[in-house]
């Protein structure tokens, strides 16, 4: 095989974005393309330096990372057997250079993909073509933040259109009201895992539909609905168009549940019973919810939803009413509520941690009457990140060299505790070099930042890390709840302190935008300048060499709003420390030996109160734990107790927290789970 044609076959895999090697080749072929397009492997290829191509060790090298390439596609996985699963989500986060998602779910659900390929088990994913998914995020002179929206050019990516043997594009069609939408599918290979994105732009539709799946979470309750008509009931024609059979449809969040109605139309439509037609459904259906507060859930009000479901409805041969009452708790309900159809229509559903779990029965127990909230049949598997998406070149070498083959001992607790063999020294060395690696990093970003900022970032100080969507529950600026108290945290120079943030606000989010602002304002502040430092334009990017680089990652949402959060879990194997409230998966992951709880856990009905116990929480256990474990040093400049922590913190949650654990959860409890009972 030609070097050229290893290639294209290496940059048509997304395989490349958790392997660093293979980028690392197109990095040669072209540096400049490579920067300029964002790490896109086949914009780079296009542009490749013929120099290149011809130089005997590049072609030694691309063979090399062919062949492991071939390897890792040809091995059966472990669940090679398992159920046939398909996978149905709004976003899909991947890799900086595609931004076909808006935020964690998303990230999460690329996670989720990327493990299914590693454990190999037969799994088709299902979103929408999000061409203009990620904003770009700068700021204007007062840190307000702007957006732009950059349109993602299918032709830079491996990205194509699935087509019949005649050339044209396979289609799916739904109706929107009596409106015929039709639908195109993007296939994106992700290892041996396949996604399928559902793009409506065809000439064949009015030009009014053809951006409906180009945005995300925006223009309104509307426009979403229609994406959710798309992605539940037009992903799962598109199934059938394209011959992949599937033994389970797993709903990641509500937005897709639509999904059952369209298969019960299926059975209907056979000539079943409804009965058994819902019976039918539900022993092949499972859902996931995310989502802790109320108003958090997709709800629909029922003359939009009837307006827009009209000619569906009359395919069901449904009155109003009846339809209506799949997304209801009480019948005289006017809003339609996406996460109710889930939990109907689902033989199994769980929230995605142990806290999450126990939120969801509490919310949704009046749909279980008969039930105490602990019998409420909606269990928990709490979430896992894809390490060797978010583990950089230094931390996959140092797992190389002192544990070994890491990638196929990731689940193997026995192999974690060989961390106890490596010295401290060697770990104080590791996380000294990532967290300078950070700072290069920032600094090399400073020419092309729009926000203003100082830099006086210490190599040797103790950095800290807050990135995540500015989301207002969770109160990014919370460090600033006091300003004197903080200040006092800055103001001392034996003991340099020092935190970088990044993150968006959703472009609606006037309080998100806020928040942001008001770090700004604190970065230009005499006790802060230069220490505290907001990067840009937050992506996959920024987010692996942040959560490699800092020493602790800060995270103080209003308990209990964060579902999982899953930016501390990325941490882990860089030896970083979670300084965290007590919610999503950290009541799991603190064991009182590697890292610290912001409190004790609390809840509080008012929220002045629960954001100043939160606020004093935090400075306390900053000025008492934090700071002093860090600073203090044997008199060979080592701080012992802190690098106890980063070892139990590597051993405690890298495997428990790994996508591959969480992937293997739900082939065991729910893919391949003999419908133990049915919610419904
Ligand atoms: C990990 C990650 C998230 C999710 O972080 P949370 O802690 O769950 O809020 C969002 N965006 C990016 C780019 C990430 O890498």
């Amino acid at each position: 095989m030609k070097t050229s044609e290893m290639l294209e076959s290496l940059a048509a895999n997304l395989w490349w974005s958790w392997n660093p090697e293979v980028l690392g080749l197109f990095q040669q072929l072209n540096p400049e393309v490579y920067q300029s397009s964002g790490h896109a492997p086949v914009a780079t290829l296009r542009a490749a330096l013929p120099a290149v191509l011809e130089d005997a060790s590049f072609k030694k090298q691309v063979k090399a990372v062919y062949e492991a390439f071939e390897t890792y596609m040809n091995t059966p996985g472990k669940y090679a057997k398992a159920p046939r699963t398909s996978y149905f989500c709004m976003e899909y986060g991947l890799h900086e250079s595609l931004p076909t998602y808006s935020g964690g779910l998303g990230i999460l659900a690329g996670d989720h993909a990327k493990a299914t390929s590693d454990l190999g088990i037969p799994f088709t994913g299902i979103g929408l073509f999000l061409k203009e998914g990620y904003f770009r995020q700068h700021f204007d002179a007062n840190g307000w933040q702007q957006d732009d929206h950059p349109q993602l050019d299918p032709s830079q990516h491996p990205l194509y259109v699935v087509r019949n043997d005649d050339g044209s594009p396979v289609t799916a069609t739904v109706t929107i009201g009596h409106q015929p939408v039709h639908l195109k599918a993007w296939r994106l290979d992700v290892g041996k895992t396949r996604l399928f994105l559902l793009d409506a732009d065809l000439e064949s539709n009015p030009p009014e539909l053809r951006m409906l799946t180009h945005k995300l979470y925006q223009g309104g309750n509307e426009l979403r609905l229609k994406q959710e008509i798309i992605l539940g009931i037009g992903g799962v024609r598109m199934l059938r168009a394209l011959g992949i059979e599937t033994d389970v449809y797993h709903m990641n969040e509500g937005h897709c549940a639509f999904l059952t109605l369209e298969l019960l139309r299926e059975r209907m439509d056979l000539g079943e019973r409804v009965t058994d037609a819902e019976a039918w459904v539900r022993e092949r259906s499972v859902f996931t919810t995310h989502t802790p507060v109320p108003a958090g859930h997709d709800r629909f009000w029922s003359g939009r939803l009837l307006h827009d479901l009209a000619s569906f409805r009359s395919d069901l041969g449904f009155s109003e009413g009846e339809l209506m009452d799949y997304g209801r708790v009480e019948s005289h309900e006017d809003m339609f509520t996406m996460t109710v159809l889930g939990l109907k229509m689902s033989r199994q559903a769980n929230g995605v941690s142990a806290l999450n779990g126990e939120v969801a029965r509490d919310q949704w127990k009046a749909m279980f009457p008969d039930r105490s909230v602990d019998d409420v049949p909606i269990a928990h598997i709490t979430n896992g990140v894809h390490v060797s998406t978010w583990a950089v070149p230094t931390a996959r070498a140092f797992l190389e060299e002192r544990l070994g083959d890491w990638k196929t001992n990731l689940l193997d607790p026995g192999f974690w505790a060989k961390l106890s063999e490596v010295s401290d020294e060697e770990l104080w060395q590791y996380r000294t070099t990532l967290r300078k690696q950070l700072l290069d990093f920032i600094a090399a970003r400073m020419p092309t930042q729009t926000l203003h900022v100082d830099l006086d970032l210490d190599p040797e100080a103790l950095t800290i890390g807050f990135a995540r969507r500015f989301a207002t529950y969770k109160r990014a600026p919370l460090l600033f709840h006091d300003v004197e108290r903080a200040a006092q945290l800055f103001a001392d120079t034996d003991r340099p302190v020092q935190i970088i943030y990044a993150g968006k606000a959703h472009p609606a989010d006037e309080g998100g935008k806020r928040f942001i602002q008001r770090i700004y304002e604190m970065s230009q502040h005499e006790a802060f300048r230069g220490k505290v430092v907001f990067l840009e334009n937050y992506n996959i990017e920024v987010g692996r060499m942040l959560v490699s680089g800092c020493d602790v990652w800060l995270n103080n949402p209003r308990r209990p709003m964060e579902a999982s959060g899953t930016s501390g879990q990325k941490i882990a194997v860089h030896g970083g420390l979670n300084v965290s409230i007590l919610d999503g998966w950290w009541p799991e992951g603190y064991d009182g030996t590697n890292g610290w709880p912001i409190g004790n856990g609390t809840s509080f009905d008012d929220v002045q109160v629960q954001d100043d116990t939160d606020a004093l929480a935090l400075y306390n256990v900053l000025q008492h734990q934090v700071i002093p474990t860090f600073y203090r040093r044997t008199t060979d400049g080592l701080p012992v107790d802190w690098v106890a922590r980063m070892r139990s913190a590597m051993m405690s949650l890298t495997r428990q927290f790994s996508a591959l654990r969480m992937v293997s959860n739900y082939i065991d409890e729910m893919y391949a789970a003999p419908a133990p009972e049915v919610i419904g």
